[in-house]
């Protein structure tokens, strides 16, 4: 093929691809990124909560795990064995609930015990694909569990993004983790994408005998840091052994331990993303 042609010919491929990526994205009303400076506060933890939360409220939910090095999320909600269907065209994401489907970087592993090395230009295919192939249908909600960082894959996801409704950072309360937040928030602005807010986690630990808290990791870091920022903070979710015990089991934390303090965090913490919807409502 000539040069010309095989100009045009890239043309023609980057356009369709990009309008299919538009027209798959104009179904799901919202998209949020969540995000975390480094790995390790808990982040798909929380991606995974606010997803099952945002279900349980009756929205139509789609939770995309695109963390390469660690795709947890077939893991937080005992998925691994699941693989995503075709109906041809398009992959079919895997069905949690009648609300929420999932698709993750993690089905594709051949093995999950595969050490994968990624290269730079390969990561940014699967996204590309992950993006552009997923057929979620309607969503209200799209939740993506970003990479850790403000790297390149992060930046990736974003730009490829045509458009994000707000960003979930999550962070721990120590100084060492806070300011990797300022660096999130720069990165939103970046990206242009409104910050929805600051999620401070493992934010202190209830002694089960004696009920005194136990700021293992301090506390209030998170707030301090939103208020300096100028930016919303969505609150404190607590260390929390039964956060640990459903992650490993597979068994969404804020479905099956609903009255303990750090569901009724999570609970509160998508109030600001369930007032997207309620903006966006013909009636709201
Ligand atoms: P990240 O996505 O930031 O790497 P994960 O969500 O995989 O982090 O969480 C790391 C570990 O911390 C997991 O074992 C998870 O169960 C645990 N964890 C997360 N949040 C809490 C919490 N509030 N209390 C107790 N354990 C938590």
């Amino acid at each position: 093929m000539s040069d010309e042609k095989q100009k045009s010919a890239d043309r023609l491929k980057a356009y369709t691809e990009s309008k299919e990526l538009t027209d798959r994205m104009s179904k799901i009303k919202h998209k949020i990124m969540v995000l975390s400076g480094k790995g390790g506060v808990g982040k798909s933890t929380v991606a995974t909560n606010i997803a099952v939360a945002l279900a349980l409220e009756g929205k139509q939910v789609g939770l995309l795990d695109s963390d390469f090095h660690g795709p947890s999320v077939p893991t937080l909600l005992n998925l691994e064995d699941q693989h995503p269907g075709s109906d041809g065209d398009a992959i079919l994401p895997v069905t949690f609930s009648e609300t929420l489907k999932v698709m993750s970087i993690g089905f594709l592993l051949p093995n999950r015990d595969d050490a994968v090395i990624w290269r730079g230009p390969m990561k940014m295919n699967v996204l590309k694909q992950l993006l552009t192939e997923v057929n979620w249908g309607e969503l209200d909600y799209l939740i993506i569990d970003f990479p850790p960082g403000t790297g390149d894959e992060p930046l990736s996801v974003a730009q490829l993004l045509p458009s994000c409704d707000g960003a979930v950072i999550v962070t721990t309360p120590q100084n060492l983790s806070l300011n990797d937040v300022r660096k999130c928030i720069n990165f939103c602005k970046q990206v242009n994408v409104p910050v929805l807010g600051v999620l401070e986690n493992m934010s202190g630990l209830k002694c089960p005998n004696c009920g005194a808290v136990i700021n293992i990791f301090k506390t209030g870091g998170g707030e301090k840091m939103a208020r300096e920022m100028d930016v919303a903070f969505l609150g404190s979710i607590p260390i929390e052994p039964q956060i640990v015990e459903a992650s490993d089991s597979g068994t969404p934390f804020v479905y099956h331990y609903n009255k303990t303090e750090a569901a009724k965090a999570f609970s509160q913490a998508i109030v600001p993303i369930l007032d997207l919807d309620r903006k966006t409502a013909p009636n709201g």
